[in-house]
């Protein structure tokens, strides 16, 4: 078979990136790594877990936690959400909800929505690689975001044929950098969007994440602040139980104005029909049940181990290497001096320190950028830290 003769133009663009093939080989027990962006599966809520499944599956409820069930999501699930969106100053009920298969399916779908071929999306450069990847599929050109507002709107062209449709943020705690963007960055973002009459993508993957410093509001609080209510605005947040409870389950949610929140619905019934419902029914229990105590315990954790790592990078990084101080999530992001290479380094690591980490190149939509680099402190504890970030600073002097 010539596949080449059936494929659609699309598929051309879905490449596997160098990167991902090479923390293939990370896998080995000798390499001490910060490359995987995971929670930590000795913090999941399994306990909580079996009984919400054991529940969901005893006696007649069993029949409907294993039957088809409604695109929109879950219900109770739902409601719990909308009360949540309500506590972070997004008023909104649960018609405004729509459950998707972890925030991942949210921007394929987004895409999907708002993408023609040609269209422009705009983004942080750099990027979550796995948007870029949602994104690309629907074949857009991506431009640079600043969110310094320096740029002025009338900068932001589009391509021949295309217009610039959206703006992506994920506002805190990013994936790769581990920034987050201040109110008045979320302001001129907002700014942006209606000078250019485009939709806002707000990723709050991480945002249960923060460790200190003062919450800043979502986009879409600060947009409904501005506009009086969710029906006018532009903003679509995308949340996630991923890195609260279980990215396994896939669980996640789209929030917006209710017309988009109908397309997404027959998009989502068009694409697998639903969310599968024994998830949907299981995270609605815990996180009735704990989601606030889990989440409390987790940022314990997860803060103690960002303290570990930037203890030990201030120790142990050479001079000329910078890296950003996160105030949640689970990414510190190095810059380290022109002309080094972090895929270079992650091959010189491999064979002679073993400490594994994310070039940085892969986050940015023109492959710029190639002296930083992602480390994650989710899944490593203090002592390994220490160790990891001591051999790091090894390599970059060396390099
Ligand atoms: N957005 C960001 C910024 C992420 O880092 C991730 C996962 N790493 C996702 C979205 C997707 O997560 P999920 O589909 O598990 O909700």
């Amino acid at each position: 078979m010539d596949w080449q003769t059936v494929l659609a133009s699309r598929s051309g663009r879905m490449k596997a990136s160098e990167i991902r093939e090479l923390l293939k080989l990370l896998d080995r027990p000798e390499v001490l790594s910060f490359a995987g962006g995971i929670p930590d599966p000795a913090l999941f809520p399994a306990d909580a877990f079996r009984s919400a499944m054991a529940e969901a599956l005893s006696g007649p409820a069993a029949g409907a936690a294993l039957q088809y069930s409604v695109s929109e999501g879950h219900r109770p699930l739902r409601d719990w959400l909308a009360g949540r969106m309500v506590a972070l100053g997004i008023p909104c009920d649960a018609d405004n909800i729509l459950i998707t298969s972890g925030s991942q399916q949210a921007l394929d779908y987004l895409g999907k929505l708002l993408l023609d071929p040609g269209d422009t999306m705009l983004l942080a450069w750099p990027t979550y690689l796995g948007a870029l990847g949602a994104f690309n599929a629907y074949e857009p050109r991506f431009d640079r975001f600043d969110p310094t507002g320096n740029r002025p709107a009338s900068d932001y062209t589009e391509a021949a044929g295309g217009r610039v449709k959206a703006l992506y943020l994920t506002p805190d705690f990013a994936n790769p950098t581990g920034e987050t963007l201040t109110r008045a960055q979320r302001e001129a973002a907002l700014d942006l969007a209606d000078a250019l009459n485009i939709a806002v993508i707000e990723d709050a993957a991480y945002q249960v994440l923060r460790y200190d410093g003062d919450p800043v509001p979502p986009v879409l609080a600060l947009e409904i602040a501005r506009k009086g209510g969710i029906e006018d605005c532009r903003t679509l947040y995308c949340g996630s139980f991923s890195k609260s409870l279980s990215p396994g389950l896939r669980v996640g949610w789209i929030c917006a104005a209710k017309p988009v929140i109908s397309r997404l619905v027959l998009m989502k019934q068009a694409a697998d029909l639903h969310s599968p419902t024994l998830n949907q029914i299981a995270t609605d229990r815990v996180a009735r049940a704990e989601f606030d105590a889990h989440t409390a315990r987790i940022r314990a954790a997860y803060r103690a181990r960002r303290d570990a790592m930037l203890a030990a990078l201030s120790r142990y990084m050479p001079a000329g290497v910078r890296w950003t101080r996160p105030e949640g999530g689970m990414f510190v992001w190095l810059t380290l001096p022109d002309g080094l290479d972090g895929a270079d380094l992650l091959a010189r690591s491999l064979a002679t320190e073993k400490v594994a980490f994310v070039p940085g190149r892969a986050f940015f939509a023109d492959g710029s950028n190639g002296n930083t680099l992602r480390l994650s402190f989710s899944c490593a504890d203090e002592a390994m830290i220490d160790e990891g970030m001591k051999r790091l600073g090894r390599l970059l002097r060396s390099a």
